[in-house]
């Protein structure tokens, strides 16, 4: 199907087609559309546009990647699907390493996206052979590169479920997480939240972390300090506030 340009929902529609032509070449699986679905109802309550608190989080994990010593960027197959050249573009610009990992894993599976993010540029994509575990999870992905995700002091992902946001935390890392949901246990649970579409935050961080580079350590550990849960419900008060200004 091709989608008409001045089609009103253009870019929606594309997005979709991208994630339909992923589950035709085996990188995205189909309840991965479903996960979209639920992020695209939010999207309509947020206005389909990067908001005030997104842009304060967005500055925060932008710090938080300069800050890291071993930020690692997670990979999955509606992200590998949507945006790889935005993942790998940042990966190079924060100095982060890519690493594959999945809910319904297969090595197969992982090997697709690896080989969609070095299309896409990437040098090294970690998580084709996982050889640690995440401990107190027992999905699939609890499997991990030990020189990827186990050994990360940061990690950056998005569309990702609440258990391993958790569980990286418990680790002990800073997770930075890009969900449309603000009630998700995967925003509630990290330590940054950016309540934005993947595709409009990833090139809105990566051009935040370029402006960000020259700070000193004091200025960006005062930008990475953040209070998410204060955060969450500014989302909140946005997502109410439009829903009244467009009450009838
Ligand atoms: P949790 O376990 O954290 O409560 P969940 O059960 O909703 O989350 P998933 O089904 O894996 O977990 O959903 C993935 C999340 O990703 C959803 O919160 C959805 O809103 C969000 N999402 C889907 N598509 C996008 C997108 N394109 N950009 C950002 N977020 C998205």
């Amino acid at each position: 199907m091709s989608v008409p340009r001045d089609h009103p929902r253009y870019h929606s529609l594309m997005q979709r087609e991208k994630l339909a032509r992923g589950y035709e070449q085996g990188i995205t699986v189909i309840e991965g559309l479903i996960a979209h679905g639920r992020g695209e109802a939010f999207d309509y309550l947020i206005g389909e546009a990067t908001a005030e608190p997104a842009k304060r989080a967005i500055r925060a994990a932008a710090a938080t990647l300069l800050l890291a010593s071993m930020p690692v960027i997670s990979v999955n197959g509606n992200t590998a699907a949507l945006c790889p050249a935005q993942l790998v573009h940042l990966a190079r610009v924060a100095n982060a390493k890519l690493e594959v990992n999945l809910f319904y894993r297969s090595r197969e599976r992982a090997r697709r996206i690896a080989a969609v993010l070095k299309q896409a540029g990437a040098e090294e994509v970690l998580g084709v052979e996982p050889e640690a575990e995440i401990p107190n999870l027992s999905s699939e992905r609890r499997l991990v590169a030990k020189r990827g995700i186990y050994s990360a002091d940061v990690v950056l992902l998005a569309i990702e479920d609440g258990d391993r946001t958790e569980a990286l935390v418990e680790m002990g890392k800073r997770v930075i997480a890009i969900d449309l949901n603000p009630l998700s246990r995967t925003a509630q649970r990290a330590s940054i939240t950016i309540v934005d579409e993947v595709t409009r935050a990833l090139p809105l961080l990566t051009q935040e972390v370029e402006k960000l580079r020259g700070l000193s350590k004091a200025q960006l550990e005062e930008l990475a300090s953040f209070d998410n849960r204060a955060n969450l419900k500014a989302m909140l008060r946005h997502i109410t506030q439009r829903l009244s200004e467009l009450e009838p």
